[in-house]
């Protein structure tokens, strides 16, 4: 296994992008592992699967009709052979996801193919809930990303197109559900970087998570 490096945080906390961009800056892999959990949640929907029908959602992590894959620009879901990545990015199957994530053996039956997206590569930025404390706990670089509700609220009330209070009480549900939960709940993993974005641009935070990284591994 390579190096791993690790950023969690709470939604739309800027994770996605800022991991992203330092991917790209290492030449490493990225990986939002959120994508298991809303492929899962997506899946489920279309197949009218009830969201505390544990059984069958573990079945279904398991069926060979959808995947994740590790690309560039993002973490594609593929079901039935279509890109569904667009449509799983919705706030609804966002929420369905963090239902579903509640389930410890759900949680289980989607580990091994995150721990899987480490291998063969010289490095790997996972982003996530628990991905310092649980699915890479080896890390030699664990960083925890917040800011305001309000603020990415508006964050992604803008990225979706949509109005900031509805995306405001969806998130504010989620957060409290992610961080309540009995298992791998949303916390500051032991040693981490804690850098709150809230009156930070976008090309600051990337140079702070950039300069703790490199002072961390040499590369
Ligand atoms: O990060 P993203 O918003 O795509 O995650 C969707 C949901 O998936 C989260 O609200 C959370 O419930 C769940 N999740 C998780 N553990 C992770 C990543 C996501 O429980 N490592």
């Amino acid at each position: 296994m390579g190096w791993v490096v690790t950023i969690d945080g709470p939604a739309a906390s800027g994770k996605s992008t800022v991991s992203r961009e330092l991917a790209k800056r290492l030449g490493w892999q990225w990986v939002s592992t959120g994508a298991f959990y809303r492929g899962l949640a997506y899946v489920a929907l279309q197949k009218k699967i009830a969201f505390d029908d544990v059984p069958q959602l573990v079945e279904l992590s398991r069926s060979s009709e959808w995947s994740v894959e590790m690309s560039d620009s993002k973490t594609k879901v593929l079901f039935q052979r279509q890109d569904v990545s667009d449509l799983i990015s919705r706030e609804d199957v966002g929420n369905y996801a963090s239902k579903i994530s509640h389930y410890p053996d759900v949680r289980k039956a989607l580990l091994e193919g995150q721990r899987a997206c480490s291998l063969g590569h010289a490095g790997l930025v996972a982003e996530g809930r628990d991905c310092g404390t649980i699915v890479f706990p080896q890390a030699q670089a664990k960083i925890y990303l917040t800011a305001d509700q309000s603020h990415r609220a508006a964050r992604r009330a803008a990225e979706e197109g949509q109005a900031q209070e509805s995306i405001l009480a969806a998130q504010k549900t989620r957060d409290k559900q992610d961080s309540t939960r009995k298992v791998a709940p949303l916390q500051v993993p032991e040693s981490a970087y804690v850098l709150d974005t809230t009156h930070l641009s976008l090309p600051d935070v990337i140079q702070k998570v950039e300069h703790f990284v490199r002072e961390k591994i040499p590369v």
